[in-house]
């Protein structure tokens, strides 16, 4: 007590003696104690004489913590009986705060701000500004947990009502058609009944007259009263209520001895729900009968007397249907649930592994210790320089920062690598703060900078998890004259959608501008509906909008007829139609406000976008954006296509083999600097042996043996081909030139020769080829060959899914091919490709006996048979080699099946390098 008495009598000298001299050197404002701890409380000081409140009745404090951004207060002083006209207020310091920042006013407005520099104290031994930074980041990470788990929550019940809705309706309907089965049952039973008799004396009766479901009775027939007369065995062949079970009543007749001889009979027993039981005669067993006495087609009907069914029978019978129709519905649904459960994890395994191996891929330059970066956590970055244009240099530099080099906190000073353990690599480490979702960095051979590795002005990026801040999305427009499903013709098409839909998958917005052809596949746009109009160049333009699995797309459709006129391609001013279009499409995003970042067009026909834009629309206010531009195919439209590369801010074509192969082009050649090769994916939705329509069970890696055994069957079943276990080669294709018409040939006869089945699908806009065909056709069909080759001279995507499936081998002997999708969707069916070496073939198939090394270096295994020439040595040389390990090696040939369906041929991968050719789009002036 007195130990108190004497320290608070000691604090109050103290607090004395500070007034006192802050008093005397004209300081209007001091705290106690004049050090100031957190986690603490303070006493504030202000000297109502001294500040400009003098004259105020009352005085509050207004203040918070560490620049005024934690913790504000607000809290009133009373006057203390210092002299000279002191008041105070105590306050609390939070342990958080590095800073405390305040100023007195009366309530109103009448301020003391310290002469607007406000007052500030700094609270000693806590957090440092940039500690609390990131204590501030923590706070916000653990309020985004939070409010996903509601989230979650609220999804999470909403799916619940869903299902109990869901689940309503169901039993509603079962009901319903329970009902009406019964109704249904009912209406037949009267039926039944008129034509049932209790017997027919010259003909059959049965003992004893008054009978019910279980009894066992003795049925009578007069053998010599129909066409079993002759006969040496009379069967009865029964069922009962309008045979509503099949046949479940077969018995052999005996000779009664009764009425001379003429009678037979047998004893049955009657099915339990039996009100009639249905019959005939025959004189055999099922499946050994030949003469039948089926009561001239009527069969024998026998009224069960004592079944006659009372408004109780059909109560049950209702509720017996209804529980067995939702048991079905259970099971259905269950089914599709697990079904859809499987889909989704396999599809997001996929997904992860492929982004794991993406970045492993470049473990011979960089990698990341762990390999998944977490915000938050601290990472070591290793860099190899000897495979890099840093080899050599004495020192090497990590110069970085975060998302995209717009990390608030700028780039951070360079730090000098040092040797790491491995002896090959040198190393670093790095804290990511949590608010990374995407490290940036290039190394440099000095502080200063020299020579820097930006991989080729990429720079390196590696995805952060964990972030607490969103990447913001990067918005994308297409401008193309095809998509599929609406208006494919070729690949491009294809490309356009599937693209797209990884892309928008990894959270960015993508909008797709198309014309509105008049042949358009409109039953697969959703929300179809008219946007606006506009008028360009002397002519209305009307927009439409809609979705196309999943996509925005907008349908330009100008009134002068243009995409009036039954087709894609084909007329003589094509040209000129699709360069209106692309002005038209500009003037449209102009017009509109769009701001995109990345204008996306495709080969000749929507090159005009690259220069008109360039040229024009950048300086109208399409300003942000950057023009990319893909060559699918370089046959066609050579003049466009150069004038494109020249304006676009970057260029791309469908595999890297094959960008080479064009380099030399004069198309090409002087842009290598902005032009890449990224492969194309397939869509694993659409191609998808575990949900298939039209194939008949349903596989993944797990089972592909003995699904594709069943779609092996089911083709050769359908084609016509005999079924046997027999080595099947495919071939899906258009016939032109380019997919190697002589080396598809020469490969049929040569797999007949070797004892295999060859089916083909394929069409040919080109009549002599179609021609040709129709008579190897001819000739292979009905040769002695005819049950082991199927040429199908069509487009037919349902057949082409059967065959995929079914097939052992695809063959793609392309003369040149700039990516080639056939090759990918075979190894999604697990179909071993066999291919000539040649642009995107040449990317994706590597060859069992000799590309091990090629492979591993993108973290796969071999996958296919590949050859060199354009001729039959070439061909036999692959196909040879494939059918003899079928024969050979079926264990290790299954095995190779699993294989290739577990490699990611989806645009998993692609995306991700066409985001980063994106952002590399961005980064120019
Ligand atoms: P291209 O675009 O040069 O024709 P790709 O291999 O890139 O060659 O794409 C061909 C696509 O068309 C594949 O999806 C293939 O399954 C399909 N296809 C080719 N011919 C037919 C056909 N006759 N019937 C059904 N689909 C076909």
């Amino acid at each position: 007590m007195l130990k108190l008495k004497l320290e608070e009598n000691l604090r109050k000298q103290k607090i004395e003696r500070i007034a006192d001299e802050n008093f005397l050197r004209g300081k209007q404002m001091f705290v106690y104690p004049p050090v100031v701890k957190p986690d603490q409380d303070i006493e504030v000081f202000l000297n109502k004489n001294l500040s400009t409140l003098r004259d105020e009745e009352d005085i509050l404090i207004l203040g918070a913590f560490n620049d005024w951004r934690w913790k504000s207060f607000t809290i009133r002083l009373n006057k203390t009986d210092l002299k000279d006209n002191w008041w105070s207020c105590q306050l609390y310091v939070p342990i958080e705060a590095y800073k405390l920042d305040f100023v007195f006013f009366n309530g109103q407005s009448v301020y003391d701000n310290n002469d607007q520099k406000d007052f500030c104290i700094t609270v000693d031994g806590g957090m440092d500004a940039l500690a609390f930074e990131e204590f501030l980041l923590e706070e916000k990470r653990k309020e985004l947990e939070k409010l996903a788990k509601e989230q979650a929550e609220r999804e999470r019940q909403a799916e619940e009502e869903r299902r109990i809705e869901a689940d309503k309706a169901a039993k509603e309907e079962d009901r319903l058609q329970a009902r009406l089965e019964v109704e249904r049952r009912q209406e037949t039973v009267l039926q039944l009944m008129k034509n049932a008799v209790k017997s027919n004396d010259s003909v059959w009766y049965i003992e004893p007259g008054e009978f019910k479901g279980k009894d066992l009775v003795r049925l009578y027939y007069n053998g010599s009263s129909g066409p079993l007369e002759h006969a040496k065995e009379i069967w009865i062949h029964g069922g009962y209520n309008n045979w509503k079970d099949g046949l479940s009543i077969v018995e052999r007749l005996v000779k009664s001895g009764l009425k001379g001889g003429a009678w037979w009979y047998a004893d049955v027993v009657v099915p339990d729900q039996a009100l009639v039981l249905d019959w005939v005669f025959a004189d055999g067993p099922p499946q050994n009968a030949a003469v039948y006495d089926n009561n001239h087609k009527l069969d024998f009907h026998a009224i069960v007397p004592l079944a006659t069914p009372d408004a109780q029978y059909w109560v049950e019978e209702e509720q017996l249907i209804y529980q067995k129709l939702r048991e079905e519905r259970k099971l259905r649904e269950e089914a599709i649930r697990v079904k859809a459960e499987k889909t989704a994890r396999m599809k997001a395994e996929t997904k992860e592994k492929t982004l794991k191996s993406f970045l492993l891929s470049q473990k011979h330059i960089v990698f990341t210790e762990p390999l998944d970066i977490q915000a938050g956590s601290t990472v070591t970055v290793f860099y190899n320089p000897s495979n890099t244009n840093l080899n050599g240099k004495p020192e090497v530099w990590f110069r970085g920062s975060f998302n995209r080099w717009s990390h608030r906190n700028g780039p951070f000073p360079p730090q000098r690598m040092l040797p790491a353990e491995n002896g090959t690599h040198v190393k670093t480490s790095v804290k990511v703060p949590l608010d990374a979702y995407m490290m940036d960095f290039v190394f440099s051979e000095s502080e200063n900078g020299g020579v820097f590795d930006n991989k080729f002005g990429m720079d390196y990026h590696i995805p952060v998890f964990g972030s607490i801040v969103k990447e913001p999305p990067l918005h994308i427009i297409h401008i193309a004259v095809e998509m599929a499903p609406i208006a494919k013709v070729g690949g491009l098409g294809d490309v356009v959608t599937s693209l797209s839909r990884a892309v928008q998958d990894l959270n960015h917005n993508v909008d797709i501008i198309l014309p509105k052809y008049d042949c358009l596949n409109l039953s697969n746009v959703k929300d179809f509906q008219f946007h606006k109009s506009y008028f360009w160049s002397g002519t209305e333009i009307k927009v439409w909008h809609g979705k196309v699995e999943g996509l925005s797309v907008y349908f330009l459709e100008p009134q002068n007829g243009f995409f009036w006129v039954g087709c894609v391609y084909g007329r003589a001013n094509d040209a000129e139609r699709f360069g209106f279009f692309c002005h038209a499409a500009l003037e449209f995003l102009l017009q509109n406000g769009f701001n995109p970042d990345i204008i996306h067009c495709h080969d000749w026909s929507s090159a005009p976008v690259a220069w008109l834009f360039k040229e024009q629309y950048t300086h109208y206010g399409l300003s942000k954006a950057r023009a990319v531009f893909t060559i699918h195919n370089l046959e066609f439209g050579a003049a466009l296509i150069t004038r494109a590369m020249a304006f676009a801010d970057k260029a791309t074509t469908v595999s890297p083999t094959y960008s080479r192969e064009v380099a030399g082009n004069p198309a090409i050649a002087p842009y290598l600097y902005k032009f890449h090769g990224i492969i194309n994916g397939i869509d694993p939705d659409i191609w998808d042996p575990y949900n298939d329509n039209f194939i008949p069970v349903p596989y993944t890696s797990e089972n592909v043996v003995e699904g594709k055994r069943a779609s092996k069957e089911a083709l050769q079943q359908k084609l016509g081909l005999k079924t046997a276990d027999l080595p099947l080669v495919g071939v899906i294709t258009r016939l032109t030139h380019q997919k190697g018409i002589h080396l598809i040939k020469h490969a049929i006869w040569r797999t007949l020769e070797r004892g295999g089945q060859v089916v083909l699908l394929g069409s040919a806009p080109d009549p002599r080829i179609q021609n040709d065909f129709v008579h190897l056709a001819n000739q292979l069909h009905s040769s002695h060959y005819c049950d082991r080759a199927r040429l199908c001279l069509s487009y037919d995507e349902p057949l082409s899914h059967l065959i995929y499936a079914g097939a052992d081998f695809i063959l793609v002997p392309s003369i040149f091919e700039p990516c080639g999708l056939t090759q990918l969707t075979a190894m999604r069916y697990g179909s071993i490709p066999i291919v000539r070496k040649t642009g995107g073939l040449y990317d994706t198939v590597f060859d069992v006996d000799h590309d091990r090394d090629r492979a591993q270096s993108q973290g796969l295994e071999p996958n296919g048979f590949s050859f060199d020439g354009a001729d039959a040595g070439g061909v036999d040389y692959a196909l040879n080699r494939a059918i003899s390990a079928w024969y050979d090696g079926r264990e290790w040939f299954n095995t190779l099946c699993k294989t290739v369906m577990e490699q990611d041929w989806s645009w998993n991968r692609p995306a991700l390098d066409y985001l980063e050719l994106y952002h590399a789009a961005r980064k120019l002036e």
